[in-house]
C-alpha cells in the first residue's frame, strides 16, 4: 500500500524561511542567502519523509510566497502592471518580481500596488488572487517547478511527486479583472500549457503528478463541471503515461462524487477527516482501476490520530476496492500543522500525549499502514492515548458547561435598537463627519518584541517590562493626539498575538513553543491549542486599557478579540462541536466588555475577523455556522449599556451572501478591509442598505506602500457614494503591527488629511439628523 503525502509546511521549523525573506527584503542580504535557506528548507522536508516511509514525496509544495502565486508565474499570468519590475530596472530578476506582485512594488522610480490577497477556502492561509483579463495569455513562464522537480529527484535519489493546483481550480480562485468574460472559459487556453508542462514533467523522469483540485468538493455549476471532464480528457488524451492524481480536500465530493470518479485518471484523493461519511459512496461507485488516496490524517489540526477509526476506514476501502488500490495519506497537505511536537519540550507530558504535529503525522500514516499489515501493539499504544484525552480531567469543568448550557437570548441582545443608541452616542461622542482611527496594532518593532523575549528569559523583571511598554504606549498616544485621529488606540505593544495573548490568560488553552503555521507570505502564527472547557479567570486587557485612557482627553477603543476569531485561529478541540466552544470563549469575552465598561473605557471593538473564513464551503450548511456565530459574538457584545459603543472588525472578507448575517451581528461601528479591492467588498453593503456605521479601509496595511491623500479621497468619495455619508468612519484596512514607523506614520498623516479633504466636499451637502 503507498503511503501519500500531499504537502509538506515550508516555513522551517524555527521560521528560518521567514527570517531569510524579510532579510533579503530589508536588503540585509542577498538572493544566493535566500536560495541557500530555501534549499536547506527543502532538503530538510524531503528527509523527514523519506524517513517516515512516504512513498510519494511531494515537491513543488515548497514556495517563497504562495503557491498559488507560484502558479501564477509558472503559467506567466503577470499583470502588465508589473512589466516595468524587469524591464526598467537593471538586475532584476524573475525574484524581484515575484517578490514585486506579492507585496507592491516602490522603488527605482515605480510604484505598484500589490495584487490581492484571499483566504485558502475555510483556512487562516492567505494566497495571491490571480488576475486574468478577457484575453489573458499563457505560456510556461518561471522554471522553479522543473528545478525543484530535478533536484528533489537528485536529492532523495527516487522519484518525487510534482504538486500543481489543477488547471480548473486555478481558474476558480482567480479574479476577472475586466467585463465580458468568464475566467472559466479561459481552461480552452489554458489546458495547452498544462499539458506543455506535464509532458515537459514527464520528461525529466516523473510518474505520478499530483493536481490539486479543491473546488471538486464545492458547489460547481454546469460549466465547471464541463471543464473539469473537459480537461481532464485532454490530460488523458495527451499525457500517456503519466499517472495524475487528483487530489480533493476540506470537503466531501457529494452530489459531484459519481463524475468525478470518472475522470480518466490514476486516482482520487479525499478527505476522509473533514468527510468521513463520503467513503461508503464513494466505494459504490468507484470504477475499476481508480486508485484512491485516503485522508485519514488531519492536516488541519494537531491531535493524534484515532488508529482505530483511520485503521477501519482503511480496512473497509480494501475490503471493497484491494490493497494496491489503496493509498494512506494526511487529509490534506500537511502546510496547516506546525512542524514537529518533538520540539516541545516543556508540554504537559499528559496533554503531550493526545498531539501530534506534521512530522508526528507522517508516522501516523506509516503506523496506520504497519497496522493494516498486523502490528497490532500500535493499536494498542494509540488507544491507552485516545482514552486517557476522553476521560482527562484536565479537560472538563462542570461550572463552565452550566453556564454555557444556561445561555438565554437576553444575553444575546443589546438594550435598545442600533437608531437609538446611535442617537445616545452621537451625543456622547460629538464625531465629526468621517471619524478617523485605526484598527489597533502599531508597528511591533524589533525593540518591543525584544522586551518580551528578554522577560521570558528573565532579563527584565515585569516591572521593568511594563513600564517599557508604558512608555511605548504613551509615545504612540501622544503622535495619534498630534496628528488629529478621533478615536485613539493604546496599540497592543504588550500583545504577541492577537489571540495567543487571550489565549494565555484563558483557561482551557494551552501554547507551544515552535507551534508555527504560515498564515501569508512571510507571517506565520502559533496558533494556540484549546484542548479543554474555557473559562476567564481574571480581567485581561483592563489594566492597559485604563492605563491608556488615563493618558489622553480623547475616547481610547478597548480592543478585543472575538470569540469566533479566538476559535477560528486557533487549534480546536475535536471531542465537542465548534459551536459550543465559542459559546465558553464567547462568555469569557462579554465577562471582559463588561469590565472594560466598568473601568471607563467608552469604545469597545471586538475584532473578528475570522467570522467569513469560518464558514462552511458548502452552501447547505452555511445558514446553522453563521447563526451561532453570530450569536457568540452577540453574546459577548451585548452586556453594555447603550452609550458603550461597540467596534467589530473584519479583514480581507468577502460579505456578499453573508451580509444579513454581519448586519445581524448589531455592531454600532463595523471596519473593513476594502482598499485593495478599490471598494468592491462595499458593494454588498450598498445593496444591502446596511444600517449601521461603517469604515471602509483606505490604506492597505499588507504593503509597505504610503498611499497619497488624493487617492484615499478617491476611496473615500466611492464608499459616499455608495453609503450614507454619516455612517462611514475613516481607517486602515487592518492593524499595523507588521509595518515599520515611518511609512504607518506618513500613511496615517495622509489618511487624516483625506478625512480633512473629505469633510469638506461632504459637510455643505448633508444634513445630519
Ligand atoms: N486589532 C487587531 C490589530 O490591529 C486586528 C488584527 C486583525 O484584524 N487581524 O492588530
Ligand atoms: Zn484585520
Amino acid at each position: 500500500m503507498l503511503k501519500n503525502n500531499l504537502g509538506y509546511p515550508r516555513a522551517g521549523a524555527h521560521r528560518e524561511l521567514k527570517k531569510a525573506c524579510e532579510s533579503f527584503w530589508s536588503g540585509k542580504t542577498g538572493k544566493e542567502d535566500l536560495l541557500v535557506t530555501s534549499r536547506k528548507l527543502k532538503e530538510e522536508n524531503w528527509t523527514t519523509q523519506q524517513d517516515a516511509g512516504i512513498d510519494l514525496i511531494p515537491c513543488n509544495d515548497f514556495s517563497f510566497y504562495d503557491q498559488v502565486l507560484d502558479m501564477s508565474l509558472l503559467l506567466g499570468v503577470i499583470p502588465e502592471r508589473y512589466n516595468p519590475v524587469v524591464t526598467s530596472v537593471k538586475g532584476n530578476s524573475e525574484l524581484d518580481l515575484y517578490f514585486a506582485m506579492a507585496r507592491g512594488y516602490q522603488k527605482d522610480g515605480l510604484d505598484i500596488t500589490a495584487m490581492e490577497m484571499t483566504k485558502w477556502f475555510d483556512t487562516n492561509y492567505h494566497y495571491i488572487v490571480p488576475e486574468f483579463t478577457a484575453k489573458q495569455p499563457f505560456r510556461v513562464f518561471s522554471q522553479k517547478l522543473f528545478a525543484e522537480f530535478i533536484a528533489a529527484k537528485q536529492f532523495i535519489g527516487r522519484v518525487p511527486k510534482p504538486v500543481l493546483i489543477g488547471p480548473v481550480s486555478y481558474l476558480l480562485l482567480g479574479k476577472e479583472k475586466e467585463t465580458g468574460f468568464e475566467k472559466i472559459d479561459l481552461i480552452k487556453k489554458l489546458l495547452p500549457v498544462y499539458i506543455e508542462i506535464l509532458k515537459s514533467l514527464k520528461g525529466y523522469g516523473a510518474e505520478w503528478v499530483q493536481l490539486d483540485e479543491p473546488f471538486l468538493t464545492l458547489d460547481l455549476s454546469e460549466k465547471d463541471k464541463e471543464a473539469f471532464i473537459y480537461t481532464y480528457r485532454e490530460i488523458n488524451k495527451q499525457c500517456p503515461g503519466l499517472k495524475i492524481l487528483i487530489a480533493t480536500y476540506f470537503e466531501g465530493l457529494t452530489e459531484n462524487t459519481e463524475w468525478a470518479l470518472d475522470l480518466p485518471v490514476n486516482a482520487i484523493h479525499l478527505d476522509l477527516v473533514r468527510a468521513p461519511e463520503q467513503l461508503n459512496f464513494v466505494l459504490r461507485h468507484v470504477p475499476e482501476k481508480l486508485t484512491l488516496s485516503l485522508g485519514v490524517v488531519d492536516g488541519r489540526n494537531i491531535w493524534k490520530n484515532d488508529y482505530e477509526q483511520s485503521v477501519g476506514l482503511i480496512r473497509k476501502a480494501i475490503n471493497a476496492i484491494g490493497k494496491s488500490r489503496v493509498m494512506i495519506a494526511p487529509s490534506c497537505s500537511l502546510l496547516h500543522t506546525p512542524f514537529d511536537l518533538d520540539l516541545e519540550t516543556s508540554l504537559e507530558e499528559e496533554v503531550k500525549n493526545w498531539m501530534a504535529f506534521a512530522k508526528q503525522k507522517l508516522n501516523e500514516v506509516n503506523e496506520i499502514g504497519q497496522i493494516i499489515e498486523g502490528n497490532e501493539a500500535l493499536l494498542e499504544v494509540n488507544k491507552l492515548a485516545i482514552e486517557s484525552r476522553r476521560l482527562s480531567n484536565l479537560i472538563h469543568k462542570p461550572c463552565v458547561k452550566q453556564r454555557t448550557a444556561a445561555i438565554t437570548d437576553v444575553q444575546a441582545q443589546r438594550l435598545s435598537i442600533f437608531t437609538d443608541r446611535q442617537k445616545i452616542q452621537d451625543e456622547q461622542f460629538k464625531f465629526p463627519l468621517f471619524p478617523t482611527t485605526t484598527i489597533g496594532s502599531f508597528p511591533q518593532t524589533d525593540d518591543i518584541r525584544q522586551l518580551r523575549a528578554r522577560l521570558k528569559k528573565g532579563e527584565l523583571t515585569s516591572s521593568q517590562y511594563d513600564e517599557a511598554i508604558k512608555n511605548a504606549t504613551i509615545e504612540a498616544i501622544r503622535w495619534q493626539e498630534e496628528i488629529g485621529l478621533d478615536v485613539l488606540v493604546h496599540g497592543e505593544f504588550e500583545r504577541n498575538d492577537m489571540v495567543e495573548y487571550f489565549g494565555e490568560q484563558l483557561d482551557g488553552f494551552l501554547f507551544t513553543k515552535n507551534g508555527w503555521v504560515q498564515s501569508y507570505g512571510s507571517r506565520c502564527v502559533k496558533p494556540p491549542v484549546i484542548y479543554g472547557d474555557v473559562s476567564r479567570p481574571e480581567d485581561m486587557t483592563v489594566k492597559w486599557s485604563s492605563f491608556a485612557q488615563a493618558n489622553t482627553d480623547k475616547p481610547m477603543k478597548g480592543m478585543l478579540t472575538g470569540p469566533v476569531t479566538i476559535l477560528q485561529w486557533s487549534f480546536v478541540r475535536n471531542d465537542q462541536p465548534r459551536s459550543e466552544t465559542a459559546n465558553q470563549i464567547a462568555l469569557a469575552i462579554r465577562d471582559e466588555v463588561i469590565a472594560l465598561e466598568n473601568a471607563g473605557i467608552k469604545i469597545i471593538q471586538i475584532d473578528e475577523p475570522a467570522i467569513r473564513e469560518g464558514l462552511p464551503l458548502r452552501k447547505k450548511e452555511r445558514a446553522a455556522y453563521l447563526d451561532w456565530a453570530v450569536k457568540a459574538f452577540r453574546i459577548s457584545a451585548s452586556g453594555v449599556r447603550d452609550e458603550t459603543q461597540i467596534h467589530t472588525h473584519m479583514c480581507y472578507s468577502e460579505f456578499n451572501g453573508i451580509i444579513e448575517h454581519i448586519a445581524a451581528m448589531d455592531a454600532d461601528v463595523i471596519t473593513i478591509e476594502t482598499s485593495r479591492s478599490q471598494m468592491e467588498l462595499l458593494e454588498a453593503f450598498s445593496d444591502f442598505k446596511y444600517p449601521n456605521e461603517i469604515g471602509p479601509g483606505v490604506y492597505d496595511i499588507h504593503s509597505p506602500r504610503v498611499p497619497a491623500v488624493g487617492e484615499m479621497v478617491d476611496l473615500l468619495e466611492k464608499a459616499a457614494a455608495i453609503l450614507p455619508v454619516r455612517n462611514l468612519w475613516v481607517n486602515p484596512d487592518c492593524g499595523l503591527k507588521t509595518r515599520k514607523w515611518p511609512e504607518t506614520k506618513e500613511a496615517l498623516m495622509h489618511m487624516v488629511n483625506a478625512a480633512r479633504q473629505a469633510r469638506a466636499l461632504f459637510e455643505n451637502s448633508i444634513t445630519i439628523h
